[in-house]
Formats: structure tokens, C-alpha cells, sequence
């Protein structure tokens, strides 16, 4: 086979009525082919747009905490193939979001309980202000570099009163965390912190919360204290960013009980 795995759609490609007629992203994707599918979401927001729907969902709790995900009734209501479908929801597994069980297929992850709340906030502040020390230690041009890219955009969406907003910046602040954990020389603790979810846990107990100014101000504290290669203010900056953080969810997640 001359075109491997990609033939039967270099055939189609070929026939100049099927070529006008699949010319846009759209039709391709629903081609119902997915390795080209998948290539073709590199490039187009088909994907995108897709996750950015599930992520909202899964966020107002539209889909609520424990149900099925049907893929067949995604396809049919977004008019796409399954492929997107699939990628964005084990994206949104990888996010803590979903969950996949054999046999049965995805569903929304459960909404923790208050104990598990209150055993993740503990092991945030185990684990992450000895990582900001360290982080401070190792201060990178890089590090400082991702810090400033996610800072900024969490700035932006403060301007943003869209409900998605709070997500992403959830997300946004997920990775600035994980970038001081990445950058603090211990892996294994950086793998604990991550293997907790805690942002896209939160973010689902508090969706319908506006982006908060003051997580803005205490991330500044920490980069300030990172840029400066200072172990102890940035050791002291995530003990007071993380406590101010379970002080804002508290009322929330103590209701779940
Ligand atoms: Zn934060």
C-alpha cells in the first residue's frame, strides 16, 4: 500500500466532487477516521471546542459527579466523529475530571467528600512549601519564564466573568503549581502533588465562583520570593497562599457532609 494507513483517504482525496464536498475541517473529522482525525484536531479547533463544552459540563456539574458519559449521545448532539470525543475526555482524565472504567466506559469522577478536602490541604502544606524552598534553591530562567506565562494569563481571565473562566484559571493555577513542584528536585513529591487533583477537584466545588484577585496577589509573593532565590520567604508565601486558599473553600467543602 502505497499511502499506508492513510490510502483509503488519499483515495477519497483523489475524486475532485469528494474533495470540494470534505474540504473543510469539519467534514474531514466526520470522516470517521481516526488516525487522520486526530492529526487534523492538531491543527483545527474541533477539539478544542469540544473539550472546552465537557470541561464547562463537567464544571456547573451539568454532568453531575458519578454519571455516565455517553459518547454516542456526544457524537450525535455535536455532529463529530467519536475521535474528538475520546481525546478530549482522556485529556479530561488526565485532568482528574473523568474517570474510564473497563468495560463500562467514562464517567465524571465522584465529588470527594469534606475528610478528603481536608487530607488534601493537609498534604498541600506538607508537601508544597518545603517544594517552593527548593524551588527557590534551583531558580531557573525557565521556571521563572513558565511562572510569568501562567501568571499573566491568569491575570487576563480576572477580566473574564464567563463561569468557564473559573475553570481555567483552576487549570492555569494547576500548572503553575506544578511547575515550582517540577523545579523543586524531588520527584516523588512532585508526583504526590499531582496524584492529588486538588485544583480540578475545587474548581468543581466551586463553579459557579468568580476568578478570586487575591490568589493573584499571593502568586506574586511566591514568584517574587522565587526570583529572588529567597528559601525562606518562599517557603513562608505558599504556607500563606495554600492556608488563604483552604480558607476560601472551607465554607464549601465543609457543607459536604
Ligand atoms: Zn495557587
Amino acid at each position: 500500500m502505497k499511502y499506508g494507513k492513510f490510502a483509503h483517504v488519499v483515495d477519497r482525496l483523489k475524486e475532485p466532487q469528494d474533495f470540494r464536498m470534505k474540504s473543510s475541517t469539519t467534514d474531514i473529522l466526520s470522516l470517521n477516521d481516526n488516525e487522520v482525525s486526530v492529526e487534523l484536531l492538531k491543527v483545527g479547533s474541533i477539539g478544542d471546542r469540544v473539550y472546552d463544552a465537557l470541561l464547562s459540563r463537567l464544571i456547573s456539574l451539568r454532568i453531575a459527579p458519578g454519571s455516565r458519559i455517553a459518547i454516542d449521545a456526544l457524537v450525535r448532539e455535536f455532529g463529530v466523529s467519536q475521535t474528538p470525543i475520546r481525546a478530549a475526555l482522556i485529556r479530561l482524565e488526565s485532568e482528574g475530571l473523568v474517570e474510564k472504567v473497563h468495560n463500562i466506559g467514562f464517567s465524571a469522577a465522584p465529588m470527594p467528600t469534606r475528610l478528603h478536602f481536608e487530607n488534601m490541604f493537609d498534604m498541600r502544606l506538607l508537601l508544597e512549601p518545603y517544594m517552593a524552598e527548593n524551588a527557590a534553591e534551583r531558580s531557573s530562567a525557565d521556571m521563572m519564564a513558565r511562572l510569568d506565562v501562567y501568571s499573566t494569563a491568569m491575570t487576563e481571565l480576572t477580566r473574564s466573568d464567563a463561569k468557564l473562566a473559573y475553570g481555567k484559571f483552576a487549570l492555569l493555577d494547576a500548572k503553575f503549581h506544578a511547575c515550582i513542584a517540577s523545579h523543586s528536585g524531588n520527584e516523588l513529591a512532585a508526583e504526590a502533588l499531582n496524584r492529588l487533583y486538588a485544583h480540578t477537584h475545587m474548581f468543581r466545588l466551586r463553579y459557579h465562583s468568580q476568578v478570586t484577585e487575591e490568589a493573584i496577589h499571593e502568586h506574586a509573593k511566591i514568584v517574587e520570593a522565587l526570583a529572588a532565590g529567597n528559601k525562606a520567604k518562599a517557603r513562608e508565601a505558599m504556607v500563606e497562599h495554600i492556608s488563604a486558599s483552604r480558607a476560601r473553600m472551607a465554607p464549601f467543602f465543609q457543607s459536604l457532609d
